[in-house]
């Protein structure tokens, strides 16, 4: 299997080395030449499988360098009984006889950004050496939230990596900052940032191109490296989870070989989603890919239009981690319905130089005819996360709401009665304060408290990795000028 850059298919790299470098040298995002198909009979072999055992035989596909033993080890450590809550590790919830709820966030973090981020370390690590890198990874992220936390907890104690995390000091919730300056690991670091999300990853984007410093960190044996979602190695373990839920629902006899499903998601970057194309390409017999946004509904837009706008007004929602105008991976989706570099550099040109780019009717059509797009906004979100615990008893976060209102309506629109699974991104302790208004309730101001409240109001109890942030020690304190940020490496380095 060799990987190509979205912008220039005449340098292939191997999967390790696609997963090292992150992105290619030409801005492009490194992606498969094409996607393998599964064997005949993989649905029937995988049905009866641990979640464990699915995931070796999805990426094996797409990893020819890396050993099934090698990959085994990967994922007994990645979801093993010790980060995730669950043995089923990403169970499928039945709420009727056509609607599933695949629940992603059983994991160290509570966000569905674990399921990629326990596992992108150790495809790091084994990449590094079978490219025979011998310097240390020196991970930067910037973050507003979720992806922050889920690589400190991937990443910490990693042999060969060490982790850096900068976050908008007024910028994330309480429980959230509380998740990341409690951190625990040696290899780990975690600053604010005076200023907003902005700042944060600009200040990031300048320490990774920031050449003197490059040189400097060479001679002190480390390589700058990202973990954000663009990386390779974060969609792949993503795709196993789709196959995952559909050989649950035929295990438990919920569907019927070869029968089709809809997959409903709610999107920010296009990771997500992406990940479940990329299983129906395999082979998974899946429709429609119904695509959710926010009020920040430039993907409604671009699927039903065929024009990618993103001059216009954001917003901030109840549903943060969707709050986002360019989302990225919608360009490994354009490679594939066009099979052309040059079409995909021309769109990603005038995206960067207008803000804007429409396709041609031939992608369009291929878009539409695999793609829904549906939107709502916060009130709706919050009146659906009141309707499915009334009618059902089932708590959803924010993100996760905003996918079923996106179901709701597109069933409304075709009469589409073909089984979905919705992906549920977030434990609604995530949210608490919107889950709580959402119920009728109201928010305690501290964070902590909200999640006591929110346990007491729906008799479940909050997540223990949660639960458990009163009693933690804070270990990261530090604030920096934005301008400074390069004093938290060097106090990382040592
Ligand atoms: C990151 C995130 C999303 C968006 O996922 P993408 O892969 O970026 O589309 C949705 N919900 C939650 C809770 C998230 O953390």
């Amino acid at each position: 299997m060799r990987y190509i850059s979205t912008r220039d298919n005449t340098i292939q790299y191997s999967a390790a080395q696609a997963i090292t470098q992150g992105l290619a040298r030409d801005g492009g995002l490194l992606t498969p030449f094409y996607i393998p198909k599964l064997p005949g009979k993989a649905l029937e072999d995988m049905r009866d499988m641990a979640y464990q055992q699915r995931a070796v035989y999805v990426m094996k596909q797409f990893l020819e360098e890396f050993s099934v033993k090698e990959l085994t080890n990967f994922v007994n450590a990645a979801y093993g009984p010790d980060k995730f809550d669950t043995p089923a590790v990403a169970p499928v919830h039945t709420i009727d006889s056509a609607t599933h709820c695949l629940e992603l966030w059983h994991g160290p973090t509570c966000a569905f950004k674990d399921m990629a981020l326990q596992m992108l370390p150790h495809l790091l690590t084994a990449s590094l050496i079978k490219t025979e890198e011998e310097k240390t990874a020196c991970i930067l992220v910037a973050t507003s939230g979720d992806t922050g936390k889920g690589a400190l907890e991937g990443f910490r104690d990693v042999p060969r990596t060490k982790i850096l995390v900068f976050y908008p000091k007024d910028g994330v919730s309480e429980v959230q900052e509380l998740q990341m300056i409690t951190q625990e690991g040696d290899n780990v670091g975690v600053a604010a940032v005076y200023g907003n999300f902005d700042d944060a990853q600009t200040g990031v984007k300048r320490l990774f191109s920031d050449e003197e410093l490059r040189q400097e960190l060479a001679d002190r044996g480390y390589f700058f490296s990202s973990a954000n979602s663009i990386n390779w190695g974060r969609v792949l373990p993503q795709i196993v989870y789709y196959i995952s839920a559909y050989c649950d629902l035929l295990r438990d006899e919920k569907i019927a070989p070869g029968q089709p499903v809809n997959i409903c998601v709610p999107t920010g970057n296009f990771g997500n989603i992406l990940a479940a194309y990329y299983a129906r390409e395999m082979g998974l017999p899946i429709d429609q890919l119904i695509c959710a946004s926010n009020s920040n509904n430039v993907l409604t837009d671009f699927i039903r239009e065929g024009v990618y706008d993103r001059n216009r007004t954001f917003y901030n929602t109840m549903s943060p981690s969707m709050d986002i105008l360019i989302s990225s991976n919608l360009e490994r989706l354009l490679y594939f319905l066009t099979q052309d570099t040059a079409e995909v550099r021309s769109y990603m040109t005038q995206l960067a130089e207008t803000g804007r780019y429409q396709v041609s009717d031939r992608v369009r059509n291929k878009l539409q005819k695999r793609f829904k797009g549906y939107f709502c906004g916060d009130r709706e979100t919050q009146r659906m996360i009141r309707a499915m615990f009334d009618r059902y008893g089932y708590l959803i976060d924010t993100h996760t709401a905003v996918a079923f209102s996106a179901l709701g309506q597109y069933r409304q629109a075709t009469g589409d009665g073909t089984p979905a699974i919705v992906a549920s991104t977030a434990s609604p302790f995530k949210f608490c304060s919107s889950v709580l208004e959402a119920l009728g309730d109201f928010a305690p101001d501290s964070g902590l408290d909200a999640l006591d409240r929110l346990s007491a109001r729906t008799g479940q109890p909050a997540p223990a990795p949660l639960a458990s942030l009163r009693s933690k020690r804070v270990r990261f304190t530090q604030v920096v000028e934005k301008e400074n940020m390069v004093d938290a490496v060097m106090d990382l380095l040592g």
